[in-house]
């Protein structure tokens, strides 16, 4: 997808602090950290919205969500950790290319304001 920046970080155009890649994904840590882990998983195919995905996108998701337990030690994950997916505009979204903000490494509030 023309510029997306999370397909071109994917393709190699722009860098990426890269923890983990395969066919099905890839994930870096988060530029701007909003804890003390914090890491994007984000699926090889660009779609922005769950609404938008397919069958063969859903299957990549859920080899995210198999693979991100498997990475506890890589991602600091032992002590609890949290997934976020923002969907469209009031949770946020800022990159149109869905991915899971993977945020680990200390306790969390829960206030989504
Ligand atoms: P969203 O707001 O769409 O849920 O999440 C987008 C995330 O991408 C934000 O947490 C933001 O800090 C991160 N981000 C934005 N630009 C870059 C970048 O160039 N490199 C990396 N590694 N993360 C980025
Ligand atoms: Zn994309």
């Amino acid at each position: 997808m023309e510029n997306c920046l999370f397909c071109k970080i994917i393709a190699g155009e722009i860098p990426a602090s890269k923890m983990y890649e395969d066919e099905n994904m890839l994930i870096f840590k988060d530029i701007d950290p909003k804890a003390k882990n914090h890491y994007l998983c984000v699926p090889k195919s660009h779609f922005k919205l769950l609404a938008d995905m397919t069958e063969e996108q859903s299957e990549m998701l859920k080899a995210c969500f198999k693979k991100i337990p498997e990475l506890q030690k890589e991602l600091g994950l032992e002590n609890g950790y949290r997934l976020v997916i923002n969907q469209g505009e009031d949770a946020g979204q800022t990159v149109f290319h869905l991915h899971i903000h993977i945020l680990s490494g200390q306790k969390m509030g829960w206030t989504p304001a």
